[in-house]
């Protein structure tokens, strides 16, 4: 699960940053509105956590617009303590939940969780392709009825590749989806990380579930029925 981060006080925003990081979600920032509004409109994200005081484009501003362009992603607003105008505003423009400021990241993580399980019924909790199976709300992956022990990155890696099981993904969307948003897609670390989760999974033999694709990506796919001879 990918998630933006709109937040201009630099502390906090790294803040929320590392702890949802921590939590296995790739996380992107933007320091002001018109920024974010411009990842959160080219980008494809999960959730995004919005501050309401924020230079360029408030957040509110920003909502009205995002949702005025047909956006109807999750947005969580932060909001000063107390402001129950600022609550009830950010409701009506189209917010899905709101934090008062200051808050326990705790509590910050549990609401984005429970937004993206509200916003997610219709998309499957358990991805599967060949044995291996991946619960997107617990993180977990199984191989074989095997528990896989992933970092957070090998999981974010995994559950894109599941998610658009057959198609062949390009390691610049990868890079977008699993890495930050501005990564250096020359470098080889998603052949690194693909090497690494594919140990992990015990990949290793032919055919392959993760399966590369010269000069392009990688594709994930249902391993071909085994031929019978009868
Ligand atoms: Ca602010």
């Amino acid at each position: 699960m990918r998630i933006l981060v709109v937040e201009d006080e630099k502390k906090v925003a790294s803040f929320i940053k590392k702890g949802l990081q921590e939590e296995m979600y790739s996380v992107d920032v933007a320091h002001d509105g018109a920024t974010g509004l411009n990842m959160a409109t080219s980008e494809e994200y999960d959730a995004v956590v919005l501050d309401v005081m924020l230079p360029e484009k408030d957040g509110f501003t920003f909502l009205r617009e995002f949702r005025g362009m047909g956006h109807n992603t999750p947005v969580m607003i932060l909001t000063a303590r107390g402001a129950m105008e600022d609550r009830v505003m950010g409701l009506d423009l189209g917010a899905d939940d709101y934090l008062p400021k200051p808050f326990h990241f705790e509590e910050l993580a549990a609401r984005v969780r429970s937004l993206l399980r509200r916003t997610s019924q219709e998309k499957a909790t358990t991805l599967k392709c060949g044995d291996v199976s991946l619960d997107t709300i617990s993180h977990v992956a199984h191989r074989d009825g095997q528990t896989i022990d992933l970092t957070s990155k090998e999981y974010a890696l995994l559950e894109y590749l599941m998610r658009n099981k057959g198609r062949v993904l390009s390691r610049s969307l990868i890079t977008q989806h699993v890495w930050a948003y501005s990564f250096d897609t020359e470098s080889n670390i998603i052949d690194v990380y693909i090497k690494k989760l594919r140990k992990k999974i015990m990949d290793l033999e032919d055919p392959r579930l993760i399966r590369s694709v010269r000069g392009v990506g990688y594709v994930m796919q249902e391993p071909e029925p085994e031929q019978n001879e009868e």
